[in-house]
């Protein structure tokens, strides 16, 4: 396990290969990125991207998305895959949104994840993404980087979650999600290329 410091350093090399960080899902607001986040599962940003703006033009919010029609929905989403399951989460979700949240996406990890079709990671990424709370999602390149780092020892997201945010100091949360997810994607992938990462002089993975 490193410590904050080292976990300060180690993020501050990443922020060197990865100084535009953000989220790659296009939105407005928070109920375009809860829509995105949630086509997103077992699928790429790009393909989401693909499809959100038809999505967003004809359902713009929760009280136009709940009246959708099943079929039509599906006929959206399709090439973002497990459409059928993703239609009925959206519908759930903008339902319940409307019965119990005036239509709006409410600003806790508590009511987010009460929503259907809405876990941890997605919670995370609208708290901080859109909401101005500062949240960590951990997705499987956040548990790959952070473990192969030494930042964490765990294959446990939610573990990881709470580690991570033990060494990283609470504003920076987002951002260093961010970081670790785009190093994961771009350089620490499945097959690290560990000869051109500024991390490497601090890596666990890098010295075993
Ligand atoms: S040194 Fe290699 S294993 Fe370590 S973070 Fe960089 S790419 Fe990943």
């Amino acid at each position: 396990m490193k410590s904050p410091a080292e976990a300060r350093k180690i993020l501050a090399a990443l922020e060197k290969h990865h100084p535009d960080a953000d989220t790659e899902l296009a939105h407005r607001n928070a109920f375009e990125l809860l829509v995105a986040t949630i086509l997103s599962a077992q699928s790429t940003d790009r393909r989401v991207n693909e499809v959100t703006p038809a999505l967003f033009k004809k359902y713009p919010d929760a009280r136009a998305l709940a009246k959708a029609e099943a079929s039509e929905l599906e006929a959206l989403i399709h090439s973002t895959g497990f459409f059928r399951q993703k239609t009925r989460a959206l519908l759930g979700m903008a339902r319940t949104l409307l019965d119990e949240h005036d239509g709006q996406v409410p600003k806790s990890m508590d009511a987010l994840t009460a929503l259907p079709g809405v876990g941890r990671k997605t919670a995370n990424v609208v708290l901080g993404h859109a909401l101005g709370v500062p949240g960590l999602p951990v997705d499987r390149h956040v548990l790959r980087v952070s473990n192969r780092l030494g930042l964490v020892h765990s294959d446990d997201p939610v573990r990881v979650e709470e580690e991570l945010g033990k060494l990283i100091p609470k504003k920076k949360w987002t951002q260093a999600s961010d970081t670790l997810i785009l190093h994961g994607r771009r350089i620490c992938k499945p097959t690290p290329q560990c000869r051109i990462c500024f991390a490497r002089p601090l890596c666990d993975y890098a010295h075993r």
